[in-house]
């Protein structure tokens, strides 16, 4: 099942380049904004932009018309209007719903939590809502696996790797697993995305999983770091895309792939036809080399 109210019915491949709307996009973001595009348009697929302003805090409105445009400039338009997570609180209310009998009601400080990696299950038999609770999936002890199309196999336990977590917040906010799970089994065939992400898609295919739904196929490319190891984020304070500099900036992005991108002059639209045409997965090292803002110089 991979249709809902609310999008298109897809048909064929689908892919998405899912970014939140904190800050301007930065070479990091390119990277994985354009290996999504290639990996999907060389399938024959559709590729969407998905904004994932689920937290109203952490959501910077012209980051969304900031973001649309530089994807834009460097060739990289959706092929749909621009979704966005927060249009989809009723689907992710009803997916709650649905996920009723798994769940519990958990009303533990952050300081009662203190020092625990994974929950203790001390509201396990909580059923009843109080004005005060986050919502908590119960997970087993079953061992599960899923396949990594650049990493391979990859087994998890949820009791021992990830324990009984959030999916509706305290606030009243859907989680980040819980939104991203509902989208990404609903809209899309393959998810393409930084491995900085790998540790959600166990208990993201959990919820799939007690959802009934059909995953999508996963691969998680590196992320770009600073020599000292830090990913480039806009935490890290990531010095933004130059818009003047498209052909530039998605060349460099693909010598990071490993695409070994010709030398000469392309204009984006060029670029964005050889990268697609190229596209070898396989050619993505297991670490990208470090970045340094003056190379781009
Ligand atoms: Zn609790």
């Amino acid at each position: 099942m991979r249709s809902d109210s609310g999008t298109d019915q897809v048909f064929g491949p689908t892919g998405r380049f899912a970014p939140s709307p904190t800050g301007p996009l930065h070479m990091g973001s390119l990277i994985t904004a354009l290996a999504s595009y290639c990996d999907i348009k060389q399938r024959g697929g559709r590729w969407f932009l998905r904004i994932d302003d689920i937290d109203p805090v952490r959501t910077d409105r012209r980051a969304i018309a900031d973001i649309t445009r530089t994807l834009h400039v460097h060739g990289l338009t959706p092929d749909a209007d621009l979704r966005q997570q927060s249009y989809f609180v009723p689907r992710y209310e009803r997916a709650l719903q649905q996920l009723t009998e798994h769940c519990f009601y958990c009303r533990c400080s952050r300081s009662e939590l203190q020092g625990n990696k994974l929950y203790p299950g001390y509201c396990r038999a909580i059923k009843e809502k109080t004005s005060n609770h986050a919502v908590r999936i119960r997970v087993d002890q079953q061992r599960r696996s899923f396949i990594d199309a650049l990493k391979g196999d990859h087994g998890y336990v949820p009791a021992d790797d990830f324990g009984d977590f959030v999916i509706w917040r305290k606030d009243d906010l859907v989680t980040y697993h819980l939104a991203t799970a509902c989208d990404d089994a609903m809209d899309y065939s393959h998810v393409l995305r930084g491995d900085d992400l790998f540790e959600m898609t166990a208990p993201q295919l959990f919820i799939m999983e007690k959802l009934g739904l059909t995953p999508p196929e996963y691969v998680h490319i590196p992320v770009l770091t600073y020599p000292d190891g830090t990913k480039l984020s806009k935490q890290s304070r990531a010095p933004a895309l130059d818009a003047a500099t498209p052909e530039a900036n998605i060349r460099r992005a693909l010598e990071f792939l490993g695409q070994d991108p010709p030398t000469n002059i392309l204009s984006v639209r060029e670029w964005i036809h050889w990268s697609v045409k190229h596209w070898r997965l396989e050619a993505v090292p297991p670490q990208l080399k470090p970045y340094i803002a003056s190379d781009l110089a």
